[in-house]
């Protein structure tokens, strides 16, 4: 989403002018996009604006935009801090970048600015798209859900959703000009609503006989249904592919989450996607750390996923947020944390080079996004890595390959004529 975002500001700039530059010293603007789900995120903002301030070129116009200036109080001690920032943006004004960058260089006075609320800014023109053949697409904005742990409902505002006619006219004119996948982008995909259609109607009405993929993220499992399952088994575009995070297997730590759905339940839906989609890639994202979970609560969360098999797990350490209900509750000691995501790492890289290992001998599609020589890398449906030798094949191309061979969780293929 991030990336995404980063796309939609570098619009704003090229439409007034500015075209990119390879490195910082060069450049005559730099916008810092943050983020501020994990700790790690916001460290490293400091260190990379320390390494900004000594690289900048004299009188080069510096702004720090994203969730992380959103955050209440963060922007003033930003400003405080880093006495070389000119401009410092939350996420609800952040379309106006190319504005603020006017004011300052007009009057040469810091601009900070962050707005309370959304207001219009869910603004969608000129977009500098830079993922290859991917191409974003938001459906939504912003998150109702209040997961304790996360920051993402006080820095995004509420859900909203983006006409249905917009997002069938953006998706239109990308698979038009080439791209060859488009991911749907929301928190929670599926409380997409807009004039009485939901998420599914949607999908519907983006499938076409024209070749392209469709991927979506992300999905809540608490509403992750059937309907959902049936979708991407008749669809002709929808990857054979789910983002579904569990977060923990546990049902206390899942219920202190607010998650509002159990293990049992999130297993259910595990097994109904599996047998109306049997190729179905799955992947999840999981926390260790919680506040209050116990070494007994960690193995559920470590038994489910062994027994989920997830093709890809994103693993977290839980990172307290200020003023997420979380944070206010007994936090656990980082030696604990440390050791289950190290536990949880190694269970999955074996899961994961077992999947891949499965995959020997079978044909799939993979689209190709780069080429070097001859050597070309895709991705498959069920979103697994491929890399083949074609001296045809051009990014863009959707490939049949056979998967002759594994390495942990990477497939080399070649090309099948068959
Ligand atoms: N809307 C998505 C997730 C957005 S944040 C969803 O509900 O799944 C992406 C991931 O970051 C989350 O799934 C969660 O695993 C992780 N995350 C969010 N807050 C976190 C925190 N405080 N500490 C560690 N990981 C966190
Ligand atoms: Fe955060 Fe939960 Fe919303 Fe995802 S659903 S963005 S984890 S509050």
């Amino acid at each position: 989403m991030n990336v995404h975002e980063s796309e939609k500001i570098a619009g704003i700039l090229q439409s007034r002018g500015y075209s990119a530059c390879e490195s910082v010293d060069d450049a005559d603007v730099i916008v810092l996009n943050t983020c501020c789900v994990r700790e790690t995120a916001e460290t490293k903002v400091y260190g990379h604006l320390g390494r900004i301030k000594s690289k900048k070129k004299h009188g080069a116009t510096l702004a720090v935009c994203g969730c992380m200036t959103q955050q209440k109080g963060v922007a003033e001690s930003l400003v405080k801090r880093c006495p070389f920032v000119d401009i410092v943006i939350g996420t609800f004004n952040q379309y106006m970048i190319g504005e603020y960058i006017d004011k300052f260089l007009h009057t040469g006075v810091r601009v900070t600015e962050i707005w309370e609320s959304p207001n219009d800014c869910d603004k969608h023109e000129n977009i500098a798209r830079d993922s290859g053949v991917n191409a974003w697409v938001n459906i939504m904005y912003g998150c109702n859900n209040f997961c304790t742990y996360c920051i993402v409902p006080y820095v995004r505002g509420r859900e909203r959703s983006r006409s249905i006619d917009d997002i069938l006219r953006d998706v239109d004119n990308l698979v038009a000009s080439g791209y060859k996948q488009i991911t749907l982008l929301g928190q929670n995909v599926n409380s997409y609503s807009y004039k009485g259609k939901n998420f599914i109607d949607l999908l519907k009405l983006l499938d076409s006989d024209k070749k392209y993929r469709l991927r979506f993220m992300t999905s809540h499992p608490k509403d992750f249904s059937v309907e959902l399952a049936e979708e991407i088994a008749r669809s002709r575009v929808l990857a054979h592919n789910l983002h579904l995070p569990v977060q923990a297997g546990n049902n206390r730590v899942l219920e202190l989450m607010n998650r509002r759905y159990t293990r049992e339940q999130y297993l259910q839906k595990i097994d109904a996607i599996r047998s109306l989609v049997p190729d179905i890639g799955l992947s999840s994202d999981v926390m260790v750390g919680f506040p209050t979970e116990t070494e007994e609560e960690f193995c559920d969360t470590l038994d489910l996923v062994k027994r989920v098999k997830y093709n890809n797990l994103f693993m977290f350490i839980y990172s307290r947020r200020s003023g997420t209900p979380a944070d206010k509750m007994p936090q656990l000691d980082y030696k604990t944390k440390q050791q289950r995501i190290d536990k949880l790492i190694k269970a999955q890289f074996e899961i994961s080079k077992e999947l891949a290992s499965n995959m020997t001998g079978s044909v799939v599609e993979a689209l190709v996004s780069e080429k070097t020589g001859d050597k070309c890398f895709g991705k498959a449906s069920n979103d697994s890595a491929i890399t083949f030798v074609s001296a045809d094949a051009k990014p863009g191309d959707f490939v049949k390959v056979k998967i002759t061979n594994s390495r942990n969780a990477n497939l080399t293929g070649e090309v099948y004529n068959g």
